[in-house]
């Protein structure tokens, strides 16, 4: 017990940076101050050694991405991220590995203004659980519900790379050595969009992540729109090592863990000025009132997606 009391001490107390934290780590609970008119948004992920990562996965990657995947559920809500917790269970009181783990998970809570404010520390298979928390104006928080007909569908930077990065490594498959390199940093470091889901409030209709693959979650929120769509396969924005093939398109369709938003706009809605702070944002389709997901490829023929963890919407 006393191990794990200095352990707190050393690797995760720290002061908090922000002003609304009038009581961070060290205390029963957290005290935040929410600001006026404002909701609060939350989200919460665990990470499993194994499962959402490969058990040799290097421990500030693994920091980086528990807090990562759950800025990208509050940037898909147009949140305004502001604190977090984590609870991490580790098989033993590694203190390196828990140190480098927390220099992953800070370099990124910094640069998006985050506050660590609590947490908890126990002993099993290593799994690694953040609460994110921020706010939003009142009224304001994009939904998966709300695309409506016509709507132009859009995805922020590129897809695939990731799925390709996790495809070379547990397939085997070879990818070109710069690739490679950029398709495991969107793998290991992905960035969410939370500048760009603060920008779509008060533009987009719904919003969503990519955590499960385009076709997956934009599947999502159609159907929380009690809608369908029909998307352009050769309109998908290819990330690094995906290659530019009838089948590299499909996969990157279906890949996981890219963490950028998909999002419905009304169909005149002009993004370049947008896109010129945030980076590519492309259209991919358009919100259609049959329930659905339809995808066309560049034969502009009908494609069929038979993948595992997409039946539900096919
Ligand atoms: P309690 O037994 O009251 O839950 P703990 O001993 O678990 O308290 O934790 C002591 C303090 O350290 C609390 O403020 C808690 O939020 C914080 N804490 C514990 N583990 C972590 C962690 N992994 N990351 C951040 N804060 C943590
Ligand atoms: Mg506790």
């Amino acid at each position: 017990m006393a191990a794990e009391f200095d352990l707190i001490a050393r690797c995760f107390a720290r002061a908090p940076r922000r002003a609304d934290v009038p009581l961070g780590i060290g205390d029963d609970a957290a005290l935040l101050t929410v600001p006026p008119r404002c909701e609060l948004v939350v989200a919460v992920d665990t990470l499993v050694a194994g499962v959402h990562f490969l058990a040799d996965c290097a421990p500030h990657a693994i920091g980086h991405k528990a807090l990562a995947v759950n800025l990208s559920d509050l940037a898909a809500m147009g949140a305004d991220p502001a604190w977090a917790l984590l609870a991490l269970t580790t098989p033993d009181l590694d203190e390196a590995w828990a140190a480098a783990c927390m220099a992953g998970f800070e370099a990124l809570a910094r640069r998006h203004d985050v506050d660590l404010v609590g947490g908890d520390t126990t002993r099993g298979p290593l799994t690694i659980t953040v609460t994110a928390l921020g706010h939003v104006p009142a009224g304001q928080a994009l939904r998966r519900a709300g695309a409506r007909v016509g709507d132009a569908i859009y995805v922020s930077g590129t897809v695939g790379a990731a799925g390709a990065a996790l495809a070379a490594q547990v397939g085997g498959a070879a990818l070109p050595d710069a690739a490679a390199i950029a398709a495991q940093a969107r793998l290991d470091y992905p960035q969410p969009r939370v500048a760009l889901g603060r920008a779509l409030r008060g533009l987009a209709h719904a919003a969503i992540d990519v955590s499960d693959g385009v076709a997956a979650d934009l599947g999502h929120m159609l159907t929380a729109s009690g809608v369908g769509a029909t998307l352009e396969l050769a309109a998908l924005p290819l990330g690094p090592g995906v290659p530019d093939t009838p089948q590299g398109r499909l996969a990157a369709l279906v890949a996981g863990d890219d963490y950028e938003l998909c999002f419905a706009v009304p169909p005149g809605a002009a993004l370049g000025a947008l896109a010129t702070v945030h980076g590519p944002l492309t259209r991919i389709g358009t919100v259609e009132a049959a329930a659905g997901l339809r995808v066309l490829g560049s034969d502009g023929a009908p494609v069929a997606l038979g993948r595992r963890g997409y039946e539900h919407h096919a």
